[in-house]
């Protein structure tokens, strides 16, 4: 069968790589693609966000299988077009991929149907939503509803940086129409852990967890990133844990939005804090994470287009998950410079010197000849597995060392966790 993978990141490296596992699939395309899925992909030079340009490749092409890697499309309704065609596709509707979308949308939805998540209160208002800062307490938080490409959170120490991020959002508009309605909401403690699920919309299957590192330096210092890195499973994140998130978040939201008249059918990504008082959403992602995916995906242990399939079909209770009882850990290799100002376009060298079990999935790369040049923030990740934790960090960092681009930065403490 033909497989249109659509996006151009580690991400959808990864997605790629495992649905070419696949024996059922013998043609990959990959839109738009980048250095590394062109070794196992064909990239097709359009965007991920060209919804009917990539309908009508699929149609023409015959493609059996389309898989979405990135939010925009699945905000502007790739999945509705592609049904409307008749087009297999795996990915949420719109309507339910505002889960995603707008955090407003997604607040209120725990809060109808009693999924633990922070306290909150939204405002449209600017000067109302000032008056409210002098009620809270601090920390607090405050995000923007829309699609804010992973910058629209702002955790406020004081009133001061409060009102200036009310300003910022509400005022001069920095995310645009994203900012038109603000979310206020309690600052929560805890470790933080990532679950992605399976779900044809009835059946929930949860896929390993992960712990992601956001932060650009060792040690969770400097700002905020797209993720440096990442180890599964989550060594906090326990059976009992596990259970709860299923019983009281996972399966119960993925209700909700069927009662709401929005059946949820993909991945759904849930940001968790791992509190005293139980676990409680951050967030939802409507679609695979990037870099989880390259964690998670490599401990998967069954076909997954199988899986896939059995989604669009709404038979997923058909389907046994299989996962190796491994530990995984991707570091993410950076442009310097990168979340700020960085240059782009030198060249990769070493990626030939990666042992074979060892995976390279490429982010921002562009092939030019024989060469390999860096082409975004993010450039790659090396993804090593292992028995232990320790085995599979020691395996990464070996071969990442290997690797090598003018002005490279990556974490030296990715998996360096203390349980
Ligand atoms: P992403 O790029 O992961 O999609 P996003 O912009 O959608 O990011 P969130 O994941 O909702 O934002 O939040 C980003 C980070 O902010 C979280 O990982 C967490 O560290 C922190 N955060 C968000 N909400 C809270 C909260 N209520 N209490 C404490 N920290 C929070």
């Amino acid at each position: 069968m033909k497989v249109l993978v659509v996006g151009g990141g580690g991400r959808e490296h990864a997605i790629a790589w495992k649905v070419a596992q696949s024996p059922r699939v013998d043609k990959i395309y990959c839109a738009p693609g980048n250095a590394g899925i062109a070794r196992i992909a064909q990239c097709v030079d359009i965007p991920a966000d060209a919804v009917d340009e990539l309908a009508d490749f699929a149609q023409e092409n015959a493609v059996d299988l389309t898989v979405v890697g990135p939010e925009v499309p699945l905000m502007k309704g790739i999945v509705d077009v592609f049904v409307k065609r008749g087009l297999r596709i795996f990915g949420p509707s719109r309507d339910a991929a505002v889960i995603e979308g707008s955090k407003y949308f997604a607040k209120l939805l725990l809060q109808k149907y009693n999924i633990p998540t922070a306290r909150f209160k939204a405002f449209d208002n600017y000067e109302e939503a000032v008056k409210y800062l002098d009620d809270i307490q601090y920390p607090t938080v405050i995000k923007t509803d829309g699609l804010a490409q992973g910058k629209g959170v702002i955790i406020a120490d004081d009133r001061e940086e409060a009102q200036k991020a009310l300003e910022d959002i509400m005022l001069k508009r920095i995310f645009g129409k994203s900012g038109d309605t603000v979310i206020i909401e309690e600052f929560l403690e805890g470790r933080e852990a990532s679950v992605l699920a399976f779900t044809d919309g009835k059946t929930v299957i949860p896929m390993v967890s992960a712990m992601d590192y956001k932060r650009i330096y060792d040690g969770d210092m400097g700002p905020n990133t797209g993720g440096m890195g990442n180890i599964a499973p989550n060594p906090y994140y326990s059976d009992e844990i596990n259970t709860d998130v299923m019983e009281k978040i996972l399966k119960p939201v993925i209700k909700a939005l069927d009662m709401e008249g929005r059946k949820y059918k993909g991945v759904l990504y849930a940001g968790l804090m791992l509190t005293e008082d139980g676990p409680k959403v951050l967030e939802f992602n409507a679609r695979f994470g990037d870099p989880e995916t390259q964690v998670i995906l490599p401990l998967l242990d069954t076909d997954i287009v199988d899986i896939m399939d059995a989604v669009i079909e709404e038979r997923l209770n058909s389907i046994q998950v299989k996962w190796l009882d491994k530990t995984a850990i991707c570091v993410v290799a950076a442009s310097g410079g990168y979340p700020g100002k960085y240059q782009t376009g030198f060249e990769i060298s070493g990626l030939d010197e990666v042992d074979d079990d060892v995976m390279v999935f490429h982010a921002g790369t562009k092939a030019d000849g024989d060469k390999v040049l860096t082409a975004g923030g993010r450039v790659l990740a090396v993804t090593a597995i292992g028995d232990t934790l320790l085995e599979a960090r020691a395996k990464a960092y070996d071969n990442i060392d290997r690797i090598d681009f003018k002005g490279i930065q990556y974490r030296r403490d990715i998996g360096k966790v203390k349980v």
